[in-house]
């Protein structure tokens, strides 16, 4: 095939003049997004660009059928193209993972973790209850059954890793439904070395005797054994669970091998396709096969009909996952984060865990005397687009934090290789030891405002457009 960019150019243009006759603001927007990813030097974790032939999967009449329901089980007729589309979606997943389930549906992570928790629930709540009460269905329970049940879910106990070291908010926190569904406890990181401590979690886990062990982050810069974890969900007799919804990218690429796969370890496994897997927005979720037919029941139980545009462009994505130049790029973004973070220590920069292993590099920007929020800024003034993140223990809160997360999946995406990444390694560092916190109306030092020494945003943007134009963004594709 020719260049799909150079293919689709016309395409596109024909689209966006097409939407134009209708809402010509949602032309403009779209085409200005374009420019903006293009010139902007994405190290924003969890992003990344998905290929045109992704994007150009989803704009099509596959979103205008129903189909609730799963493959050959629909609620609604005249699903044949939907059930190819949501098997081949599945068959890939399965292939390019080794699950042996894999369920296309979750419209983003969030759904994959809440068809996860319902699923987890009702093969070791609701099914032992129906048992106990003599009922062969849901249907056949009574009122006070039902009564019984509903407070059993209620109690139910999750146990997984604490936001500040970098756990996510659906590991049962309360903006997230998972924390109200679940009582929840909270395993952290060492205090010296910041890693994960797996004698400290058995021991948590040990005492707190949860249903669900999580394993799973978005904001740690380390890979996790997923051995060790099993071995303390087994010997607690607890479901063992991942979402690798930010690394997953790095499964497919056999970047993380062996103990470091969770797929043959974890009961139930979730993720996101579009961050370091590079597919559309959404989610998925593979399980052992004994957790199929709860997992199945996804939708109607949470999630909405099924967005069949969303699963064919995933299909699509996980079809290139399976290529050889995906696991270049996978093994592309490890070794490109470790020259990042090697650039940044090498330079005097303090890292969380002092380096990486994964497609994650915590900065903690104290030692500049900065906060999260004055180092995301400026650094956005320089066009480094980047996110403020705690750092374990955070003294400046949820708010304002001491780090700035960088990732390195988009840039990888773009071309960048080790050398380009040093150069970011000293551009941030230029910005940064030439940021000050500048003082707070009260005349205390403040944590959002900063003052950049003259001369040196338009330096580093100048510096960064030339990295971006030597690393095209979609190269072929004009509008
Ligand atoms: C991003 C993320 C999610 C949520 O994904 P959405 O698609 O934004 O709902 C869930 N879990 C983890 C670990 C994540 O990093």
């Amino acid at each position: 095939m020719t260049n799909p960019n150079v293919e689709l150019s016309s395409a596109y243009q024909t689209i966006l003049k097409v939407v134009e006759q209708v809402e010509p603001r949602i032309a403009a927007a779209t085409r200005a997004e374009l420019t903006d990813q293009r010139a902007s030097l994405k190290l924003i974790a969890s992003e990344n660009y998905a290929s045109l032939p992704v994007l150009a999967t989803m704009g099509t009449w596959l979103s205008d059928k129903y189909a609730e329901g799963t493959v050959g089980h629909r609620f609604y007729a005249g699903c044949q193209n939907i059930d190819t589309v949501e098997s081949v979606a599945a068959e890939h997943a399965r292939e390019l993972f080794g699950a042996e389930y894999a369920y296309a549906q979750p419209h983003s992570g969030i759904d994959a973790n809440l068809t996860a928790f319902w699923a987890i629930l009702a093969n070791k709540i609701e099914g032992p209850a129906l048992t106990e009460f003599g009922a062969k269905t849901v249907n056949d329970l009574t009122e006070a059954d039902w009564a019984t049940l509903r407070k059993r879910f209620g109690e139910q106990k999750m146990l997984g890793m604490s936001l500040d070291a970098g756990g996510h908010l659906t590991h049962g926190f309360r903006p997230n439904i998972s924390g109200k569904m679940f009582d929840q406890r909270s395993y952290g990181t060492d205090p010296t070395t910041q890693l994960l401590d797996y004698d400290q979690i058995a021991t948590a886990a040990r005492e707190f005797k949860p249903l669900i062990l999580v394993a799973g982050y978005s904001a740690y810069p380390r890979r996790i054994n997923f051995a060790k974890m099993k071995e303390i969900a087994d010997e607690i007799g607890a479901v063992f669970m991942v979402d690798m919804a930010h690394f997953a990218g790095l499964v497919a690429g056999k970047v993380f091998k062996g103990e470091e796969d969770p797929i043959p370890y974890a009961d139930v496994v979730t993720t996101t396709t579009h961050k370091s897997l590079r597919g559309p927005r959404g989610g998925l979720v593979m399980a052992k096969e004994e957790y199929a037919p709860s997992v199945d029941r996804g939708c109607p139980l949470v999630l909405g009909g099924p967005l069949s545009h969303m699963m064919a462009a995933k299909a699509v994505a996980l079809a290139e996952a399976r290529t050889p130049a995906f696991q270049e790029y996978a093994q592309n973004v490890a070794d490109n984060a470790k020259s990042l973070a090697e650039g940044l220590m090498s330079r005097g920069s303090k890292l969380v865990t002092d380096g990486t292993d994964n497609h994650i590099v915590l900065l903690d920007v104290s030692s500049f005397g900065l906060t999260g929020r004055q180092a995301e800024s400026a650094l956005l003034d320089a066009g480094v687009v980047t996110n403020r993140n705690s750092v374990p223990s955070d003294p400046n809160g949820a708010w304002y934090t001491s780090g700035v997360r960088l990732g390195t999946p988009a840039l990888t995406s773009r071309g960048f290789g080790a050398a380009e990444f040093d150069r970011v390694a000293e551009l941030i560092v230029e910005v940064l030891t030439n940021t000050e916190a500048a003082m707070a109306s009260t005349g205390k030092p403040g944590k959002a405002k900063y003052t950049i020494a003259d001369g040196v945003a338009d330096r580093v943007k100048a510096a960064t457009d030339e990295l971006l134009d030597a690393h095209p963004l979609y190269p072929g594709l004009e509008l």
